[in-house]
């Protein structure tokens, strides 16, 4: 999921080095839109305060994260969560149902060396399609003017970014440490991939602990690594490595 935010407006003297009081502030920023996409599905919900009102659209998000398992983003712990988060106590709603986190952009720091962590730069550099084109700051003013056409560009560019998440995901997915176990989602159990669910794994080496020695095994079908539970003699379940 991925959400799109008005900015502050406030009062400033100056251009530069501006400390901005609260009492200066005139508007503060909300949720104007989010989309969101299940990975089984091809549909991706999409709702804004233009078209829906604040209400409804709060209410859609709390009930899709009511139903996700997981739910991944770009930036996400730090930004989208806690703002939805925001708009749901504002709005009087109770928490939703405890979901797993995904952060993209946390993964793509710790693993690569990108030289901009930026949605745009990554996806580009993987070679996928990319982000919508747009002007910027001035297709916030339009939409907050109300403009019906800046309206259905945002809704193009939130739908998209939320495409890209995905395919930035199955990119990825084999480099994350802290997956979710799959398994115990799709109710295939826990000898299968962590990352993807997959049950055709090739053993390939052991791992070496202080616990003792583990089958290691490689997803065929996204290339996580994984280990067994079990010491080489035991009963256990397969772990990510
Ligand atoms: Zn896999």
């Amino acid at each position: 999921m991925d959400i799109e935010t008005s900015p502050v407006v406030a009062h400033a003297w100056q251009l530069f080095k501006q400390n901005i009081a609260i009492n200066q502030i005139i508007e503060h920023p909300r949720t104007m839109c989010f989309a969101a996409k299940f990975m089984d599905q091809k549909k991706v919900h999409f709702y804004s305060e233009f078209e829906h009102g604040a209400d409804a659209m709060f209410r859609a998000a709390h009930a899709l994260l009511d139903e996700a398992d997981i739910v991944m983003h770009y930036n996400g712990d730090r930004f989208d969560l806690p703002r939805l988060n925001t708009e749901f106590i504002l709005a009087g709603h109770a928490p939703p149902a405890p979901y797993k986190s995904i952060d993209l952009l946390k993964v793509v720091r710790k693993n690569f060396a990108f030289t901009s962590n930026k949605l745009a730069y990554v996806s580009e550099r993987l070679g996928l399609a990319g982000k919508v084109k747009h002007e910027g700051h001035e297709l916030w003013i339009k939409c907050l003017a109300g403009d019906p056409k800046a309206w259905a560009k945002m809704r193009r560019y939130n739908v998209q970014d939320v495409r890209l998440l995905e395919e930035i995901y199955e990119k990825v997915r084999p480099w994350i440490n802290n997956h979710p176990h799959y398994g115990l989602y799709t109710g295939g159990g826990e000898d299968c991939c962590p990352n993807c669910g997959g049950l055709e794994l090739i053993r390939q080496g052991y791992a070496h602990t202080g616990m003792g020695r583990f089958q290691r095994y490689k997803c065929r079908g996204c290339g996580t690594w994984s280990r067994s539970s079990r010491r080489d003699s035991g009963v256990g379940t397969i772990q990510t490595k």
